[in-house]
């Protein structure tokens, strides 16, 4: 249960509200137990002489306690309920507040699918104890404190018989909460992992479909399909045997107090109106019984979720601004350093990146080619402090990166991953993403500068089209261009493009190469690319070999050196003329 602590503070500032809600609840339970001593004093009196002046009287009054109890049983639903999806909603935006702050290698770590159960299914069986826990809880204490000690005033061992099934209530609900909630669990689970299937084989769709795997595919499904509906089977089974069990527990207490409570009648011991307001009164007590049990197995829930969200928010911020970050600094020049820089991935047995030595001038552009594999992107994800770099291994505007506060670093450069990504929402709101208040003229600016003019004409409504969940409806190439433009409309200190056109043809490529050299003055870019023309047009380029540099040169000199630089230049060349052919 201690696991429940970090919920107090969720709970403070409605204080004010949970304690009238508390309050509501009291109300209504003392009146609901008004009634049956109204019912049993009516039959006493009723039952020699019936008047209807009488009967009236004591209708009238039943329905105006049953009135109040009504009115102040709805006022506590809507007080704590409202007030359950607040403390909900306040937890919620600190769960998603705190994922922003957590670093990406985080993300590489945690399943998404893992993450989404948390923020719904775990807030949810948090909020449970906010709301109706408290509520039916409060009821018990008042309406079970209440019943009994009007029971106790009318018979002392009535009330005693009375109270022998009735903890066999609580724990048959214990029980049978518990075994429901494991089976629920498993429902849910495979649940979860039918949605999966099912996410996966429509995004895989082309896949599926190029492969011939509709059939084993849709087996795989159905066999998913009826495992749901197994689980599903046990738990009605454990559900449908709940309720008679229940009755028959109840139903054994009743006549156990009928049979002694009619002896009392006949023996003088107590009226008729006295025994039937105890049998009402019994009746009272089932519900908080059940209730008990239920609040439990809902505490011992919300205390295993809260966990599963704590242990989200445990997880800090690993790149962060440090105590030696210097706020001051709001503007960077844009000159790179790298100085015997070594990167190793966490977990991986050797450096992504070792020994590499590089300064790069603000203003310069320098591009970065090398094999598939031999850490050009590893390499551009430090800059911006995707990856973190260890200290005293680079440097921007020959300031220890770590100094320089991650706004202003992030702010000066705008970054085209490799792997774009797009919402789902327009083209101009995904090409003004991060940029408030841009000017259509500047997001036109930037789109054309991508070479996306002539795909835009060809779009129904031009920036205003919306691009599908993840850009879907959209070309690899025309994604890439769109992330192109994001980065170019931010107008960055740096540029860093990893293979940003990597989908596009030749030709278009050669356009947008040719647009992109006017954007380059004044910049730092840093480009990884695997086409030379792409990397000719750079002050020089830097070759990659299995994480260190192989070389360091303007295009002429690496290609009159030779080694890898030269062999990519030769075969591109070659590739090239057979085209042309
Ligand atoms: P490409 O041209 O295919 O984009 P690249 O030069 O960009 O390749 P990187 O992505 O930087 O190569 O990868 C360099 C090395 O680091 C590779 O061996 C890769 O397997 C490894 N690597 C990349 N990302 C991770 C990661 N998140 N965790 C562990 N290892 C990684
Ligand atoms: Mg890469």
């Amino acid at each position: 249960m201690g696991k429940l602590r970090p919920l107090l503070p969720y709970f403070r500032p409605y204080r004010g509200r949970i304690t009238l809600g508390i309050l509501a609840i009291v109300i209504a339970a003392l009146f609901g137990l008004v009634t049956p001593q109204i019912i049993g004093r009516a039959i006493d009196d009723l039952k020699d002489q019936i008047s209807s002046d009488a009967l009236l009287r004591y209708g009238l009054l039943l329905v105006g306690v049953t009135l109040v109890q009504g009115v102040f049983s709805f006022a506590q639903r809507m007080i704590l309920v409202t007030t359950s999806r607040r403390i909900e909603e306040d937890l919620r935006d600190d769960f998603h507040g705190h994922l922003q702050r957590l670093h990406l290698g985080w993300f590489q770590s945690t399943p998404t699918g893992d993450l989404m159960a948390r923020a719904t299914n775990d807030l949810q069986a948090v909020r449970m104890i906010a709301g109706p826990a408290i509520m039916y809880g409060t009821n018990t204490i008042v309406v079970a404190t209440g019943a009994l000690i009007f029971m106790f005033h009318i018979h002392v061992g009535l009330t005693l018989v009375a109270l022998c099934s009735l903890p066999l209530v609580a724990v048959v609900t214990k029980i049978f909460g518990e075994r429901i909630h494991v089976l629920f669990e498993a429902v849910q689970g495979q649940f979860s992992d039918l949605s999966a299937k099912v996410q996966e084989n429509l995004a895989g769709v082309r896949v599926v479909r190029a492969y011939v795997q509709e059939e084993p595919e849709r087996r795989a499904f159905a066999q998913l399909n009826h495992g749901y509906v197994e689980r599903n089977r046990d738990l009605i089974k454990w559900n449908a045997a709940f309720r008679p069990l229940i009755q028959a527990t109840i139903g054994l207490g009743f006549a156990t107090v009928l049979g002694f409570g009619g002896k009392l009648i006949l023996d003088g011991a107590i009226t008729v109106g006295e025994f039937v307001t105890f049998q009402l009164f019994l009746g009272k007590l089932v519900w908080p019984m059940v209730a008990i049990g239920w609040v439990i197995n809902l505490a011992q829930r919300a205390a295993a979720s809260m966990g599963r969200i704590q242990q989200v928010f445990d997880a800090t911020p690993e790149i962060v601004d440090g105590p030696e970050v210097r706020p001051e600094i709001d503007h960077l020049d844009g000159a790179i350093s790298f100085r015997d820089l070594e990167f190793r991935y966490p977990g991986a047995e050797r450096p992504a990146l070792s020994g590499v030595d590089l300064r790069i001038a603000a203003g310069e552009t320098l591009a970065i080619v090398g094999r598939t594999g031999s850490g050009k992107s590893t390499l551009l994800s430090l800059v911006p402090r995707l990856l973190e770099p260890a200290a005293g291994q680079l440097f921007v505007d020959d300031i220890e990166i770590h100094r320089v506060p991650l706004a202003t670093l992030r702010h000066s450069m705008a970054v085209v991953p490799q792997e774009t990504f797009l919402f789902s929402t327009t083209l101009r709101e995904n090409i003004a993403f991060g940029v408030e208040g841009a000017t259509d003229e500047a997001i036109g600016q930037a789109a054309s500068l991508a070479g996306l003019d002539s795909d835009l004409s060809a779009f129904p409504s031009g920036l205003d089209t919306v691009v599908g969940e993840r850009g879907i409806t959209l070309s690899g190439g025309q994604k890439q261009r769109v992330a192109l433009a994001r980065a170019l409309l931010r107008d960055p200190q740096i540029l860093i493009l990893d293979d940003c056109l990597s989908a596009v043809d030749a030709q278009t490529e050669e356009t947008i190469l040719r647009n992109l050299r006017l954007v380059f003055p004044g910049r730092t870019v840093l480009l990884a690319s695997h086409r030379i023309a792409a990397a000719r047009l750079c002050d020089r380029v830097a070759v990659l070999d299995d994480g260190a540099i192989e070389a360091l040169g303007t295009h002429d000199q690496l290609v009159a050196r030779g080694g890898i630089y030269a062999d990519l230049h030769h075969r591109q060349q070659l590739e090239e003329q057979l085209a042309a052919v």
